[in-house]
């Protein structure tokens, strides 16, 4: 590590804009003037985003859990019975005098006086947050019917509790179980003002976990997370987080049962897994007021982050039995599991991931400025295993030999899987700095030695140390 001059407190909109300058993400439909809350990622964020759902993928089906894929379109019975129609609204103020709405949670603190021009707010009720549409097309002369409409999952949840009866078969006929799914998800948000963070299209990563109510106290692994240590913000006290292990966080009833606090803990060990600071991680249970309509408890693992300040990147519920009995009653389905304590309900845990707010959080976290020599440096200090460019190879000098030496490593690298890419002009430093700036762990330089021992020198992002390695072996030194 080069501590000279290595800074964290950059100014705040330096990775939004290394983001946009360097591929990782840019503003929807900007040619036809931006939509806010919609956001489209790069070939380099594509990249980045794929390999934390990957790694994400990994994580829990180690677990033991598998993973479904439903739809986003969703008829609106479901939305009446899970609860979402009547209660997935956000309070909002109508401003008298330019007529736009906004969400009270943000925007009363402003005061009593529109945000856009001044005027007087007032009240305006709950408004929902789901994206409307409709199915097919009604009959003509018909009049629509409430039968086509249907709206834009809000969260991916609910394709899996509509599956349960399925799934349950699939794990012959016993809990507990897992069951994990990766996708969009929509909230027509009222005035999304926080660019990156409040999206109104957005990637979910959910987890639902089956398990028999008297059985959430036993959670046959909690041993082996019992002594991770966990910034807490209970409920109870509003001011103060306090170091907890999630072992006594659980015996001292601030957390409701073992599954969610395994669960807690397992969200932990993935955001730092990922080179989230564990520093800059909390955990804030919600206040009965806050709980989303289906939630019993709820915790909400929050990043620091130097711009927007405590942000939410993942909750954690027990949903109870709320979902799977509303459907159950909506649908007259029997969601029931026959156990030895008889016919019960099963109870639902689910950590629900933010994977655009993980993306920034982990975009903020590997941002580093550093004074090197006379020039400062930007760089994105990303794990090897998520950098979308693991090296990039150069030849030193714009000549026909060392390019096609260069061509040659680069192309074994590209057909042993390792995604590489190659760079021949501008001088040696730009180039460092360009691959540095997107976070590509590794260069290797071909230079007119190589020609004759058939080695090359590879340089390391984070230390800017140089070795030099035979060419037999990078694909081993990369991996
Ligand atoms: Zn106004």
């Amino acid at each position: 590590m080069t501590d000279t001059g290595s800074s964290k407190g950059a100014p705040k909109d330096d990775v939004a804009e290394l983001a946009r300058r360097r591929g990782y993400l840019g503003q929807a439909f900007e040619i036809y003037g931006a939509a806010a809350g919609f956001y489209d990622y790069g070939p380099l964020g594509a990249g980045l985003k794929r390999r934390v759902e990957n790694k994400w993928r990994d994580f829990y089906m180690r677990e033991g859990f598998y993973e479904i894929e439903t739809t986003s379109v969703v008829p609106r019975s479901v939305f009446e019975a899970s609860g979402h129609l009547e209660s997935f609204t956000d309070p909002t103020v109508l401003c008298t005098r330019c007529k736009n709405f906004f969400r009270v949670a943000e925007d009363l603190d402003v005061g009593k006086k529109c945000p856009d021009c001044g005027g007087m707010l007032e009240a305006a009720g709950e408004i929902n947050l789901m994206f409307q549409t409709r199915i097919g097309v009604p009959k003509a002369g018909s009049e629509e019917s409430t039968k086509s409409e249907a709206y834009l999952r809000p969260e991916t949840a609910q394709g899996i509790f509509l599956n349960f009866q399925r799934l349950l078969r699939f794990n012959r006929d016993k809990l507990p179980f897992g069951i994990i799914q990766i996708g969009k998800a929509y909230r027509n948000e009222i005035s999304p003002r926080q660019s990156l963070i409040r999206l109104r299209e957005f990637t979910l990563a959910e987890v639902e976990v089956f398990v028999a109510p008297r059985d959430k106290n036993s959670h046959p692994e909690f041993d082996a997370v019992a002594d991770r240590v966990l910034q807490l913000l209970p409920a109870s006290s509003n001011t103060n987080y306090e170091e907890k292990s999630v072992g006594e966080a659980v015996r001292s009833g601030i957390m409701a049962n073992e599954y969610l606090g395994y669960h807690i803990a397992k969200v932990d060990e993935f955001l730092e897994g990922l080179g989230i600071p564990h520093a800059k991680l909390r955990f804030r249970q919600h206040h009965r007021d806050e709980m989303a309509h289906y939630a019993t408890d709820c915790w909400d693992a929050e990043f620091l982050s130097d711009r927007y300040g405590w942000m939410e990147i993942v909750g954690v519920a027990d949903r109870g039995d709320y979902d799977l009995k509303a459907h159950a009653s909506s649908s007259n389905t029997d969601m029931s599991v026959r156990t030895e304590q008889g016919k019960i309900i099963p109870h639902v845990i689910e950590p629900s991931y933010g994977m655009d707010r993980i993306f920034y959080a982990l975009l903020e976290s590997a941002y580093y400025k550093e004074q090197v020599g006379k020039e400062n440096r930007q760089v994105l200090k990303l794990k090897s295993e998520l950098a979308p460019i693991k090296a990039a190879v150069f030849p030193l000098l714009n000549r026909a030999e060392l390019k096609e030496k260069a061509r040659e490593v680069f192309q074994n690298l590209r057909d042993a899987s390792i995604f590489v890419e190659y760079d021949g002009s501008g001088s040696i430093g730009r180039r460092y700095r360009r691959q540095d700036e997107i976070g590509t762990p590794y260069c290797i330089t071909i230079d007119y030695e190589t020609l004759e021992d058939d080695a090359v020198t590879i340089r390391e992002r984070d230390t800017m140390k140089q070795v030099r390695v035979p060419i037999a072996e990078v694909e081993k030194v990369l991996a």
